[in-house]
């Protein structure tokens, strides 16, 4: 019998893992991409957190207080690309809406839903491939240095009643786990079943050449548009054009493009991030430590110290900002002596919408298309699970999870 063939559009985390669970389920996938996996999207400029804890999301009331004074401080976690604010209104009207308590709660509680499940998830990938000191189990920590706990505590009752395991810490307990970390910090909280990837852009590619190796399909292809064959889904390119049975859009931040060509208006934005390395440092801490006030983190990675960081609201055209450099290479100096000039400053996307849920579900118009995006600062952790779902949604099967709260129609 002739097998059912899938289109996947990106091949980032969410891609290659949708079509690694696809191909459990028998399917004849072909990967679209305009780059090579591992290159230099999200997926694999990311701190390399599976965070199965950071169900908290950034739409809370106390939030929108402290935003002015991100704003105004230079060396804050927050920065804006003035040419871009008109563009970004009608999201940040969509994301102050989301800052209510209950809809913070809505984020929290279905968030928790799937990453709860998202090692697991990984289990099932990574039991195939040899990921030999690509992944930590050392847990996360989070330090900081301001004595005004309010919204801390907000975050800490709330995972306790979502049940995310936490361990609060006081400064000794910081010292003996991160010895070299400066002692400026005041209090932090351990997250002891997180882990860390030594380097995401390898186990992302890692998990594509799996997906080569049972039988699937790649094409360098830049889509420029979708139309339908009847019910069935064309991916064309300039010169080129590919019939599917099934389509899966998960470009990441630039899904909107294709979204919108298929009449259905989502708001997806991106929160840009930088990272920088520190080669040869990576020995300084034994885990991804997050400096919270800051809003920066930095990770051992193979390729040295890991410092990633900043939200900042800008688009997908406007180039890196060098002040967001120079303020990674600030931070982690305020937290570590001896580090040398940094290497390899990256910018990368993440894909967001304005009550930080991920979409991932069928298309609103075309019963043969499904999203899997908008994973914001969480879709390294969720790779797995996403395409997991979108696997037993696209084979029909059951699943006991509610889907609903992902779907795009909440914002029909
Ligand atoms: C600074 C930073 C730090 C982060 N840290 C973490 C972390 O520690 N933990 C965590 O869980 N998450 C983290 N994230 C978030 C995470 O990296 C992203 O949510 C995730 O990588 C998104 O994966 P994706 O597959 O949806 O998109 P991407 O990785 O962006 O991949 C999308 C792919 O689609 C392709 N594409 C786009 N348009 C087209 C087109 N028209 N035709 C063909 N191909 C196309 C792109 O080339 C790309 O390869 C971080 C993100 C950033 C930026």
């Amino acid at each position: 019998m002739k097998k059912i063939r899938i289109g996947i559009i990106g091949s980032g985390i969410q891609g290659v893992c949708s079509a690694l669970f696809l191909q459990k389920k028998d399917y004849e996938i072909t990967l679209f991409d305009r780059e090579e996996p591992g290159s230099s999207a999200a997926s694999y400029g990311n701190a390399g957190h599976f965070s199965p804890y950071a169900s908290i999301p950034l739409n809370r009331p106390d939030i929108l207080a402290d935003v002015p004074a991100m704003l105004l401080s230079s060396n804050g976690p927050l920065a804006l690309k003035w040419n871009y604010v008109p563009k970004m209104i009608p999201w940040f009207l969509k994301f102050i809406k989301n800052c209510s308590k209950k809809n913070m709660m809505h984020t929290a509680k279905y968030m928790h839903q799937i990453l709860d499940l998202a090692l697991p998830a990984y289990d099932e990938l990574f039991e195939e491939i040899d990921l030999s000191g690509l992944v930590e189990n050392k847990g996360i920590m989070y330090i900081w240095n301001d004595q005004n706990l309010k919204s801390r505590e907000l975050e800490n009752k709330i995972r306790d009643e979502i049940g995310a395991e936490q361990q609060l810490l006081n400064k000794k307990e910081i010292h003996d786990l991160e010895p070299n970390i400066k002692k400026i910090y005041h209090a932090g909280v351990f997250y002891k079943k997180a882990k860390h990837a030594r380097n995401p852009g390898k186990i992302w590619v890692k998990l594509f050449e799996n997906f080569l190796k049972k039988g699937g399909k790649f094409l360098k292809l830049n889509v420029q548009d979708l139309n339908f064959d009847n019910d069935s889904p064309v991916i064309r390119s300039e010169t080129q054009r590919f019939v599917f049975d099934k389509l899966v859009i998960a470009c990441g931040a630039f899904s909107k493009k294709l979204t919108d060509k298929l009449h259905e208006s989502i708001p997806l934005e991106t929160e840009r991030g930088y990272h920088i390395h520190f080669k040869d440092c990576d020995h300084l801490i034994s885990r991804p430590v997050v400096f919270q006030n800051k809003g920066f983190g930095m990770t051992p990675m193979e390729q040295g110290l890991r410092v990633v960081g900043t939200v900042e609201f800008g688009g997908l055209k406007n180039q890196l900002t060098k002040s967001r450099i120079k303020n990674l290479v600030n931070n982690a100096k305020f937290l570590l002596d001896g580090l040398p000039e940094h290497e390899d400053e990256w910018l990368g996307f993440r894909p967001t919408l304005p009550d930080y849920l991920p979409v991932i579900g069928p298309s609103k118009n075309y019963k043969n298309v499904f999203y899997s995006f908008g994973h914001h600062h969480l879709g390294w952790t969720l790779g797995a699970i996403s395409g997991k779902i979108i696997s037993k949604m696209i084979s029909n099967e059951k699943t006991n999870l509610a889907l609903d709260p992902y779907s795009s129609l909440r914002f029909s």
